[in-house]
């Protein structure tokens, strides 16, 4: 698979191949990436429902986890 060489979404500079090949869900450079606190991403945890509707026994231990991009803001100047 080759990666298309794609501009940054915050700054427009050209995200290196080697990056996206890595990360390839990036959409910002790693200077980018650094200033929205390392990663654009964070991950969410989902206490999963396993009980049934209007059971008042709660099911704990079950969680899903997702990886939410962070809104990514324009540089300040
Ligand atoms: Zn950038």
């Amino acid at each position: 698979m080759t990666t298309e060489p794609q501009p940054c979404a915050r700054c427009g500079a050209t995200i290196p191949e080697e990056r996206l090949e890595a990360l390839p869900e990036t959409m910002v450079c790693v200077k980018c990436a650094k200033a929205m606190g390392g990663t654009e991403f964070r991950i969410e945890v989902t206490a999963e429902k396993t009980s049934k509707e209007g059971s008042l026994k709660k099911n704990y231990g079950c969680y899903s986890t997702r990886k939410v991009r962070k809104p990514i803001r324009p540089i300040e100047e």
